[in-house]
């Protein structure tokens, strides 16, 4: 599909003005009345004046003050979707789902006229008029119609965080507006933001000749006292809930948001509120069952169960079932040819009857006890900051609505945040970061802010990323504050102290692009005929380093020339492997292993393992603290994983194995309608396995329609894999990931015990110094085969030092290295004896050689090539 190619100037486009013909919206008194209180409502005139007469405008306003929501809105009334569509991108699919639903609603719209379209799902028809989307999706559209010939405008929403694929967005379509302008087929741009650092799109001369049109909504925002904490205590969740229970026992009404980093968080706050002030629906409502109580109790069954991180909220089974029509609709090329062939494969039970899956034995756990009334002791109210307004008798326990709020969580569940709370009661939500900006929570008059935020780090070479808990930034934490003054004057509890925020936090925390590999982009670029992404108009281009390790990756991985082209300085151009590679929606490593799997007939479970490996823990994690020790109550999943993977390749194949059996066998007992419960005795996570379907279902779409001589998915049954092509997987995987292998630390050398004793389980990682551990949630740490492939490295801090892991661990043969990685093989010597070997199909010679692999030159048995 490669196309026009970038100007590498913009011109200055001439001015297009855009004849308005106004569209009537019907929408409902109590919905009209809810809008005329936005301050975007009253600047609508002025707004799409601008937005009329400019190709190109960046709206910034105040979180909530009906960016999102409205101007969708206003371009509709004005004729925008009448014969194109109107695309919005959110970088975050909760953001996708919620606005696009809440717009149907208050435009009184179906959702096949206001529709989402995210990675995984979607209600796109061909009637839809505003399409919200993830920025992945529709980058991914671009790769396909260049010009995006379906939309009159594009708005970028949320563009200040600065999310990687929005930023790409934002290079491509300062190039794409001026072509479309070219044509007579104008395109409008609005990039909208909150009021943050907007200078990166705004002065930044090589993505717009001349800065855009920058237009300001002035929210009303009442002001919000900023209480600073004299000390910064590490735990900062025990720090949120004791100054939780303080603001509920003395201060006046108001919603209490809290920030924490991660769902683990979350859940153990909410858990403790939940405790502490009890919420008891009234008796009529208990009487008949009163869903409220319901639902509060199962969150409390799956949190006991549990423990950790994972999201285990027990959802309806229904919505897994298969709607094979939704998803054919929401791919884009549909062709007649395929519609025919796409069938999931079905599971036979006896063939997934895992052994010694009926013991019911370790089945119970130790009730969680951490019951603890600290905090509740009486303390002097001065540290609120608010002597004289406290209204309310100290210790009296009103009930408090405590709502969880993270990007994993169902999407009913998110919505409850916008709903009534129940008489008498106090709104308490405890969030990660998404309700900084993307969700705006009704009736907030507290903030409590840890100031910290959970981010990944990688390492620019290797790829390794780490967890960390970092602060966040000035801009961050004033955005949290802001929160607070919605509805009228608030206060923010800031747990750390105010010389804490001037040394440590940073004006702004950096763009995604500056931190993450970007692999993936680079090649999708590539493929889109930006040959030089180097020169590509970034807002904040990435680091060098992370371009050309980027670069070398997809060398190794077959999908860019391994040589340099010789006359022009072009970078090495993209194989036909690379073309394929980019044709499937997960990351170029997986790409290649669908790419490969073309064979043995072994592309179900590729789909079903890079399926699984794409989506964010499938398993319950079984160490809760991602180090060594087993959590209590883990032991079970554990033992149950063990025996999954029993013997031979399957037991060689490792982690892998473990999920494809997990999937296989959650898909059967999803056909008997016992998955939650399959689920919950397993250690799955139900929507995980829910998303792992949809893309499979996905993937599998994708390969009957670019690969032309498979026909996926006709055989109704997929059996488990038989040993030889757990063999072959083992293989697929290693040639995807190629650069994660990593070889045992011989123990035979090591003369001191209690140094053999610490690096039993250790291994070195090829281009690392220092030795990794073998998680322990891993199945192979029994066998600790010396050779394997794993699917992360990463660090954890521990006290002062730090410690390296690596999990999702595969054993290989390094005979195969040669002919799977040959790029990181040296080969010294080509062998003469045994006698080299014609092969008659590939017309090829093939002769043995001594050969090294990897900078660290581990030995290679004999190999052929
Ligand atoms: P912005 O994009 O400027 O941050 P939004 O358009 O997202 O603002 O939000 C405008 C208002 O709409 C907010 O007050 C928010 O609380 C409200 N809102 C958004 N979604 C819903 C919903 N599902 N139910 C009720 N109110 C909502
Ligand atoms: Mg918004």
């Amino acid at each position: 599909p490669p196309i026009t190619k970038l100007k590498p100037e913009p011109t200055p486009l001439p001015a297009c003005i855009h004849q308005t013909v106004y569209v009537p919206v019907h929408r409902t008194t109590e919905v009209q009345d809810a809008r005329l209180r936005l301050p975007i409502l009253a600047e609508e005139q002025q707004v799409m004046e601008t937005i009329n007469e400019n190709p190109i405008v960046i709206v910034a306003g105040e979180t909530g003050s009906g960016k999102t929501t409205q101007l969708p809105q206003f371009l509709y009334e004005a004729g925008y979707a009448q014969h194109k569509m109107i695309g919005v991108t959110e970088p975050r699919r909760v953001a996708a789902i919620a606005m696009s639903k809440r717009v149907a609603h208050e435009m009184n719209l179906p959702e096949s006229e206001v529709s989402y379209l995210i990675r995984f799902e979607g209600n796109v028809t061909p009637a839809t008029r505003i399409k919200f989307m993830t920025d992945g999706v529709l980058l991914k559209e671009i790769e396909t119609d260049f010009l995006l010939s379906k939309y009159s405008v594009i708005i970028l929403d949320e563009a200040h965080e600065r999310s990687v694929y929005t930023d790409i967005l934002v290079g491509l379509l300062s190039r794409i507006v001026p072509l479309r302008h070219k044509r007579g087929q104008p395109l409008k741009l609005i990039i909208m933001s909150a009021t943050l650092r907007v200078s990166d799109f705004t002065e930044n001369t090589r993505l717009f000749k001349i800065p855009p049109p920058l237009l300001k909504v002035e929210a009303r925002q009442f002001p919000v006292t900023i209480h600073f904490q004299k000390l910064t205590p590490d735990d900062y969740v025990a720090e949120a809930y004791r100054k939780t229970l303080k603001i509920h026992n003395k201060l006046p009404e108001g919603g209490i948001l809290i920030f924490v980093t991660g769902q683990q968080e979350v859940n153990q706050l909410v858990r403790k509120l939940r405790r502490t002030f009890p919420y008891q629906p009234p008796s009529k409502d208990a009487a008949k069952n009163g869903k409220e109580s319901e639902e509060e109790k199962e969150e409390t069954k799956d949190d006991a169960e549990s423990k950790d991180d994972a999201d285990s909220t027990v959802e309806d089974p229904k919505e897994l079932e298969f709607d094979m029509k939704r998803v054919i609709r929401n791919i884009r090329k549909s062709k007649k040819k395929f519609l025919a062939q796409i069938a999931l494969p079905k599971i036979n039970l006896d063939d997934y009857k895992l052994p010694g899956d009926d013991t019911e034995a370790d089945m119970h756990e130790q009730p969680d006890d951490d019951e603890d009334q600290e905090g509740l002791e009486e303390e002097n109210d001065d540290e609120l900051g608010l002597e004289g307004e406290s209204g309310m008798e100290s210790g009296q326990r009103q009930p408090l609505w405590v709502l969880p709020l993270y990007s994993l969580l169902s999407s009913e569940k998110q919505n409850r945040i916008f709903q009534p709370v129940p008489d008498g009661c106090r709104l308490c939500v405890v969030s990660t970061n998404v309700a900084e900006t993307s969700l705006t929570i009704p009736h907030i008059k507290y903030v409590v802010d840890c100031g910290r935020q959970k981010t990944r780090l990688y390492d620019k070479l290797t790829g390794v990323s780490a967890f960390v808990v970092t602060y966040t930034s000035k801009a961050s934490a004033d955005q949290r504050a802001g929160r607070a003054g919605r509805i009228s004057a608030g206060h923010c509890y800031r747990l750390y102290s105010s010389a804490v925020y001037n040394d440590c936090f940073e004006d702004f925390s950096q763009p995604d692009i500056q931190k993450k590999p970007v692999e993936d982009l680079m090649l999708q670029m590539r493929c889109m005929g930006i040959d030089r992404v180097v020169h590509f108009p970034f807002p904040s281009p990435p680091d060098q380093v992370q371009l050309q390790a980027a670069e070398r990756r997809l060398i190794v991985l077959g999908a860019l020339e391994a040589t340099k082209t010789e006359k022009t300085d072009l970078p090495p151009a993209v194989t036909r492997l690379g073309q394929v590679i980019s044709r499937f929606p997960v990351a170029p490593r997986f790409g290649k292993m669908l790419a490969l799997s073309h064979q043995q007939d072994l592309l179900p479970y590729t789909v079903c393992l890079v399926g699984a490996l794409s989506v964010q823990e499938v398993l319950i994690e079984t160490g809760v603290q991602r180090d060594e020790d087993v959590a209590p109550g883990a032991n079970r999943f554990h033992r149950k994983r063990q025996s999954w993977a029993a013997s031979g390749n399957f037991q060689l194949l490792g982690d892998p194995m473990v999920l494809l059996r997990a999937v296989g066998a959650a898909e059967y007992a999803g056909s008997q309608g016992r998955l939650s419960e399959f689920c919950a005795t397993n250690g799955l996570r139900l929507k995980a396995m829910s998303e792992v379907r949809k893309l499979r279902v996905q993937l599998t779409n994708e390969i009957n329609l670019n690969v032309s001589d498979i026909e996926l998915g006709v055989d109704p049954e997929l059996k488990p894999p038989t040993d030889a092509q757990a063999r072959f997987l083992r293989q697929i995987l290693l040639a995807g990931m190629g650069d994660r292998v990593a070889r045992k630390v011989p123990l035979a050398d090591i003369a001191d015990k209690e140094e053999r004793r610490r690096l039993k389980y250790a291994y070195h990682c090829a281009d690392m110094e220092e030795p990794a551990f073998l998680h322990v949630s891993s199945v192979l740490r029994q066998k600790t085969p010396e050779w394997v492939i794993y699917q992360e490295a990463y660090e954890l801090q521990n006290g002062d030092s730090t410690k390296m892991f690596i999990r999702g661990i595969t054993a290989i043969e390094p005979e195969w290295l040669l002919l799977y990685v040959p790029l990181l093989c040296n080969i010294r010597e080509v062998r003469e004896d045994p006698a080299p070997r014609f092969d008659k199909t590939s017309g090829k010679i093939y002769c043995h050689v001594d050969a090294t692999f990897g900078k660290s030159g581990w030995e290679l048995p004999l190999g052929e090539v």
